[in-house]
């Protein structure tokens, strides 16, 4: 139940929360995990983004990502499949 009154110009937008999880590409098993405190040392890939330290839930080895991970990302819920656009 939806109890938000929207605004002027406001649409209320139905969303579906997921959780994305990077599986450890040396054991296959474990997830990887962002370690932020290592974060300084990361270096940054051309384009400016900087890479993250993740850490395996199992078998402890580390490796860079670009992205965050564990994350969450919100999907509109439609009755059709999604269209594809740009990022
Ligand atoms: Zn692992």
């Amino acid at each position: 139940m939806i109890d938000y009154q929207p605004k002027e110009h406001e649409v209320i937008v139905p969303l579906q929360a997921v959780g994305i999880q990077y599986q450890c590409e040396f054991c296959n098993e474990g997830f990887m995990m962002a370690d932020v405190s290592k974060a300084p040392q990361a270096p940054i890939i051309p384009g400016g983004r900087p890479l993250i330290w993740h850490v395996c839930s199992k078998c402890k080895k580390t490796m860079l990502l670009p992205d965050v991970y564990p994350k969450v990302e919100y999907l509109e819920i439609t009755a059709t499949a999604p269209e594809q656009s740009e990022e």
